[in-house]
């Protein structure tokens, strides 16, 4: 290696760093390995709500924890000040765990994290985690892709349905796909999105599941149709809980069906 060559890696190696790493849905068994390492390497660990602080236990005794939570409406730091937060603690010459729920990059604000990473010329990586759509589908025993049934998948928010017209997400568009839809942050808005759904030609027969707290111990599992959907967003208020719309939803009672026809066959 030529001494330029080392002199920037030496620089580099002495700077600080940041690992943005997905803590997965909320089981702490569901954190990968990878990410596991970062955490048992971090200096400084930065984190939120959605992760679960049970994967701290992994961090070194002497590492510093600093909870940046926020939940839906009492934000606790906003974004631009965790950006910063991160950024100063890595210009420290630390290795920065940034730990968020789910996949960092999945609507997790990562984007905007490394940007200022990126802006203030710090090296950073991601780990990814295992998303709550993907985790929703494992817990509810729904496939998100079944051949014939759905070719496609959609992650979407919830959050920006404040109206008809608002733009940020075509519900009209996405009820033409054929696509199985996984709502994030929607309960709150699911008496509207499921009008909008039906507005733009889904039935309303259209299967939906609600999991609420997913592969954790008060997971929950809520069955209904497009029609029918409306009251649960009363009951799961405030909960962390996804949203899976399409005929893939009948897969468990198809399942059981088929077993029992199978058994039936059998007998
Ligand atoms: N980055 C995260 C998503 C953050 S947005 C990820 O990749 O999963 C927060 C939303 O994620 C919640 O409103 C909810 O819709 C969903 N969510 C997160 N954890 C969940 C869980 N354990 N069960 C169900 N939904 C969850």
């Amino acid at each position: 290696m030529s001494k330029a060559g080392n002199t920037d890696y030496d620089r580099q190696a002495a700077g600080g760093r940041v690992t943005l790493v997905g803590a997965g849905p909320g089981a702490p068994d569901l954190l990968t390995l990878r990410g596991q390492k970062a955490l048992m390497e971090a200096d400084v660990v930065i984190y939120d709500d959605l992760a679960n602080a049970e994967l701290l236990g992994w961090c070194r005794p002497d590492a510093t924890r600093i909870y940046v939570g926020k939940r839906a409406g009492q934000h606790c730091m906003p974004q631009a000040q965790i950006g910063e937060l991160i950024v100063r603690e890595a210009l420290l010459n630390q290795h920065v765990v940034r730990l968020k729920g789910g996949d960092p990059l999945v609507f997790g604000r990562g984007g905007e994290e490394m940007a200022a990473l990126a802006e203030a010329g710090i090296p950073y990586a991601v780990v990814p985690g295992v998303t709550a759509a993907v985790a929703a589908g494992a817990a509810a025993g729904i496939p998100l892709t079944l051949r014939g049934t759905a070719s496609a998948v959609v992650f979407v928010t919830g959050h920006e349905c404040a109206g008809k017209n608002d733009g940020a997400v075509d519900w009209s568009a996405l009820a033409r796909t054929g696509a199985t839809l996984c709502i994030y942050m929607g309960v709150r808005r699911l008496p509207e999105i499921a009008r909008a759904l039906s507005a733009g030609g889904l039935a309303g027969s259209t299967p939906v599941a609600v999991v609420a707290n997913a592969t954790l111990p008060d997971q929950s599992v809520h069955l209904a149709t497009l029609a029918t959907a409306e009251p649960l967003s009363a009951v799961l208020a405030g909960q962390p809980a996804l949203i899976i719309v399409g005929e893939v939803v009948r897969w468990p009672q198809l399942a059981r069906a088929a077993i029992g026809q199978q058994l039936l066959a059998g007998a």
